[in-house]
C-alpha cells in the first residue's frame, strides 16, 4: 500500500463531467487499497474569471480581499470532487488550505509556505477516507488571513502536502501527457521528456514552462519528493522528476509500478528543452551616470517596489558623457509600480529617461549538457538568424540561455530553435487533452 498525492489542474475539473471522471480515477486508487490525498485547483478559467470580476470593481483590490476571492473557486472544486468520490461508494472528505494545516507568511498573493501540519488529513486517511485539500491556498501565521500561494500554486500544495505526509509519490494531472521539450500548445512536434532532473526542470520552469510552478520543484528537491507529471485523460507514462532516475514509480492502480528503462536513465540528452515567457517587460534606464553606487541604488528601488528581476544588461558608458544604459527584465504585472518607483526616483538616480515595453518575449534553451558541450549558443543565436529573427538581449546560467526577442517573432523563435537542436518528434505525441492556455 502507498501514500498518494494527486493534484488535478483546472482544465481536468473544468465541469462536471470532468470532476465525475477524476473522482473515478481517484476512486480507482482506493480501491486498490492506496491512501489518496487530492489536491485541486479551481475549475477551468474560474481563478481567471474571479480575477476580471473583482477588476470590474476596482482597478487595485486589497490583497486580503484578493485572496479571499480567488480561494473560493477552489473551494468550489473540492466540495464537488468529495461529493463525487462519496458517490462511488468511497469516503471523501473535503479540507480547505488553512483546514490542511498549510501556513504560510503573510503576502497575500504570493504567500511562502512555512509549515504544514496536516493532522487532519493524517486522520481523514486513518479513518478511511480520501482527503481532498484546496491548491494555492493557506492561511498567515502572524495574521490568521487567508492566503494564496500565487498562479499554478496548486502544485506546490500538493508537493508541500506529499513532504509533510512523507508521500510515496507526488502525482501532478494536467491537460498535456508529462514534460514535453516545449510546450505542446505552442510546438505541435514537441517530444514527451520521460526522464528530467530537478535541477533541469527548475530551469525549464523559471523560464515560463508553466506545467509546473517553480516553488514546487524547488519543494521536491529540497524534500526528495518523487514528481510525476501525467495526463487525467490519458493513461500514458508521463514524465518522471527524480535525481539520478532509476527509481519505481506507481503508474495506475492496475500497474503500480513503472521503472524508468535503462536507455531513459542512462540518456542524457545535450537539451532538455525549450522554454518561453510572454509574460515579461523590458525597462531601459537611459544615460545614469556611470559612477559606483548607481546599480545599487537603481535595483535597490526595483526591489523595494516587489519586482523579481531576471535578465540585465549595461552598456559601456561612453567616454564623453560618463553615462550609461541600464537594461533589465521584470514581470510585465510588476512593470507599472517599478516605472512609479524609478520615475520618482529619477533627480536622487541622474538618469536622463526610461524606456518600457511589454512587447518582449524570452525564449530560453535549457539542458545540462551545456556545461560540457561547447557551440549551443553559436548554434542557438545562428537558427535565430536562420528564422530573420533579431537578439535584444542575451543571459545565461550553467545549464541556460536565454535570449529576448520581439513578442510578435516569439512563437515563430521556439519552433525554430526546436528544430534547430533536433528535438522534433516524428510521432504525434503532443497531444493537448483540454485547457485554454490561459
Ligand atoms: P493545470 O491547469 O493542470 O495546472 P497548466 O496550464 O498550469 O495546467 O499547465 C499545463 C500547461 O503547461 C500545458 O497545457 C502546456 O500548454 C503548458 N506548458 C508549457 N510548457 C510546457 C512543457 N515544456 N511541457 C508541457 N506543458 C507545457
Ligand atoms: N487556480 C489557481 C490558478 O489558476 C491555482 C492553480 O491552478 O494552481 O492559478
Ligand atoms: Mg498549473
Amino acid at each position: 500500500m502507498s501514500l498518494v498525492v494527486q493534484k488535478y489542474g483546472g482544465s481536468s475539473v473544468a465541469d462536471a463531467a470532468s470532476v465525475l471522471r477524476v473522482a473515478r480515477r481517484i476512486a480507482s486508487y482506493r480501491a486498490a487499497g492506496h491512501e489518496v490525498v487530492v489536491v485541486v485547483s479551481a475549475m477551468g478559467d474560474t481563478t481567471d474569471d474571479l480575477i476580471d470580476l473583482a477588476k470590474q470593481i476596482t482597478p487595485t483590490p486589497p490583497g486580503r480581499e484578493l485572496d479571499m476571492l480567488l480561494t473560493a473557486g477552489e473551494r468550489i472544486a473540492m466540495a464537488l470532487l468529495a461529493m463525487a468520490i462519496n458517490d462511488t461508494g468511497h469516503e471523501a472528505r473535503s479540507f480547505t488550505g488553512s483546514q490542511a494545516g498549510v501556513i504560510t507568511d503573510a503576502s497575500h498573493g504570493k504567500a511562502r509556505i512555512i509549515d504544514v501540519t496536516p493532522g487532519r488529513i493524517r486522520g481523514a486517511l486513518d479513518d478511511g477516507a480520501v482527503a481532498i485539500v484546496a491548491g494555492f491556498q493557506g492561511v498567515s501565521q502572524t495574521t490568521k488571513d487567508v492566503t494564496t500561494l500565487g498562479r499554478g500554486g496548486s502544485d506546490t500544495t500538493a508537493v508541500a502536502l506529499a513532504a509533510a505526509l512523507n508521500a510515496d509519490v507526488c502525482e501532478i494531472y494536467t491537460d498535456v501527457d508529462g514534460v514535453f521539450t516545449a510546450d505542446p500548445r505552442l510546438v505541435t512536434k514537441a517530444s514527451r521528456i520521460p526522464l528530467i532532473s530537478h535541477e533541469e526542470m527548475l530551469e525549464m520552469a523559471a523560464a515560463g514552462a508553466k506545467v509546473l510552478h517553480l516553488r514546487s520543484v524547488e519543494y521536491a528537491r529540497r524534500y526528495g519528493v518523487p514528481l510525476h507529471v501525467r495526463s487525467s485523460f490519458s493513461d500514458k507514462p508521463g514524465t518522471l522528476i527524480v535525481e539520478g532516475g532509476g527509481r519505481a514509480f506507481p503508474i495506475s492502480p492496475t500497474e503500480m509500478f513503472v521503472t524508468p528503462t535503462e536507455e531513459e536513465a542512462m540518456e542524457q540528452p545535450i537539451i532538455s528543452g525549450v522554454a518561453h515567457d510572454a509574460s515579461q517587460a523590458k525597462i531601459t534606464v537611459v544615460g545614469i551616470p556611470d559612477v559606483p553606487g548607481k546599480a545599487a541604488a537603481t535595483f535597490q528601488i526595483v526591489a523595494e517596489a516587489g519586482a523579481n528581476i531576471d535578465m540585465i544588461v549595461q552598456n559601456v558608458s561612453t567616454e564623453i558623457t560618463g553615462r550609461t544604459d541600464i537594461s533589465f527584465t521584470l514581470p510585465a504585472a510588476d512593470g507599472a509600480a517599478v516605472r512609479q518607483a524609478l520615475e520618482a526616483a529619477q533627480q536622487e538616480l541622474g538618469f536622463q529617461r526610461l524606456v518600457y515595453t511589454d512587447q518582449i518575449g524570452k525564449l530560453s534553451l535549457v539542458g545540462a549538457g551545456m556545461r560540457s558541450h561547447p557551440g549551443v549558443s553559436a548554434r542557438l543565436f545562428e537558427a535565430l538568424s536562420e528564422a530573420g529573427i533579431n537578439i535584444e538581449m542575451i543571459s545565461t546560467s550553467e545549464i541556460r540561455i536565454s535570449v529576448v526577442t520581439d513578442l510578435a517573432a516569439l512563437d515563430r523563435a521556439v519552433v525554430a530553435v526546436h528544430t534547430a537542436f533536433g528535438l522534433d518528434s516524428a510521432d504525434g505525441e503532443a497531444i493537448v487533452y483540454g485547457g485554454t492556455g490561459r
